[in-house]
């Protein structure tokens, strides 16, 4: 939040502290918000009670009086029902579909699964339909629709709402639209029209946001998150509190960066050793595979086809003890070092939180990167970066797209 000179900035400013302080507190009175801000308790009351007039912030009863014989204090709330967010994410092989409350709280949702029709005006026909769904509901419990977000796998150009290819959507060509197309459909498709703010981004961006919202990354100005799921890798890069884009929006794609160009295999996107190709189900699954008969004391194998044995499973067997999944998800880790310790270098992260697939080899594989990045990149120099698993499921693209919106609305629609 950059202060204004201006006094209408300043006076803005003032408002967006307040508002903030009593987001994020349960509970607040007059005189807690006017130490906290330096304001008399005049002007914060005042704005308290334009906060109370539009519903932004509830009364919350009388607090225990201070002193002898004085007054009991009014307590005040903020009302995270005051408006929502429509959250879409699609994954590979869905859309999930939800609304929040002004905390990022999921208070409904919708899933569609994706099949072979893949094409854009299907996948955008899906969409509007469940944003239909989910504005209906919205209808009786009221609220107001501060904005739709959607969290787009591949590169994505979130200035100009842009597709610009989708490794998952190759049927969508290059550099679609995403965002006035879906606004326009929109428009013809819901009863009253649509006029609240639209926002696309890659959801590793969103997922980023997610972590900070409501996972381990919480308070923390520089981190970086690295989802590693069956079909590739992806990163969200938040730097002194910022996220991240670069000039063509590739910020984040650690996925393709060049691990072993001379003997890694081949990628999705033609090139050969990339980080993703080198730790990707494919690989793994097909390393595992090749030494079916070979250790007779893992459990791998058992009761499984040979042919469906999935990542997942792999990483499972390591977190239980299995030394053939330990071995295989011991040859990701040391990719995983590798491609960490070269994030770390270009970005020198605080935290790097590692979400997907792999967190379930617990912590035989957390602790293979913690060692690992001690030995690489200027191994004299303490590296205080932390590692840490993320704790959120499948909801951390929906979470962090709507924690996205509500910072928007707060930080730069929202003028009392
Ligand atoms: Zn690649």
């Amino acid at each position: 939040m950059k202060s204004g000179g201006k006094p209408k900035n300043l006076k803005e400013n003032n408002i967006r502290i307040a508002l903030d302080i009593i987001r994020k507190s349960d509970i607040v009175s007059v005189a807690g918000i006017s130490d906290g801000i330096r304001l008399s308790k005049t002007t914060v009351k005042k704005m308290i009670d334009l906060f109370v007039q539009t519903g932004l912030v509830v009364s919350a009863g009388k607090g225990d009086s201070t002193g002898e014989g004085g007054k009991k204090p009014e307590l005040y709330r903020f009302n995270p029902a005051y408006g929502y967010v429509v959250s879409i994410h699609v994954t590979p092989d869905s859309i999930i579909a939800v609304t929040t409350d002004l905390n990022a709280d999921i208070t409904a949702r919708e899933v569609a699964s994706v099949g072979t029709e893949r094409s854009l005006p299907f996948i955008m026909d899906r969409i509007i339909g469940l944003v239909r769904n989910l504005m209906n509901g919205k209808r009786e419990s009221g609220g107001v629709l501060v904005g739709v977000v959607v969290a787009l796998p591949g590169l994505v150009d979130s200035v100009h709402g842009v597709s610009i290819y989708s490794p998952h959507y190759p049927i969508w060509g290059r550099d679609v639209p995403f965002a006035s197309m879906l606004t326009s459909g929109l428009e013809r498709g819901l009863e009253g029209g649509f006029n609240a703010p639209l926002f696309v981004d890659c959801v590793n961006r969103y997922q980023a946001l997610a972590e900070r919202e409501k996972g381990v990354a919480g308070g923390v100005g520089n981190f970086i998150i690295i989802d590693a799921l069956n079909e590739g890798i992806g990163s969200g890069i938040i730097l002194n509190g910022e996220i991240k884009h670069g000039a063509q929006s590739l910020s984040g794609e650690v996925g393709h960066i060049t691990l072993d160009a001379e003997n890694g295999p081949e990628c999705i996107c033609g090139n050969k050793g990339c980080f993703e190709a080198l730790v990707s189900a494919k690989r793994i699954t097909a390393l595992a595979r090749a030494a079916l008969g070979k250790n007779p004391a893992s459990t791998l194998f058992s009761g499984r086809d040979p042919a469906a044995i999935t990542l997942s499973d792999v990483c499972e067997g390591a977190s239980r003890g299995d030394e053939l999944c330990r071995t295989l998800v011991a040859d990701a880790a040391k990719w995983f070092v590798v491609g960490l310790g070269n994030i770390i270098m270009v970005n020198d992260p605080e935290l790097i939180v590692i979400q997907g697939e792999y967190v379930k080899a617990g912590d035989y594989f957390l602790g293979l990167l913690r060692e690992g990045i001690k030995r690489i990149g200027l191994p004299d120099v303490e590296k205080r970066v932390r590692i840490e698993y993320s704790v959120m499921g499948a909801d951390r693209g929906v979470v962090g797209g709507a924690a996205f919106v509500i910072g928007d609305f707060f930080d730069k629609r929202l003028l009392v």
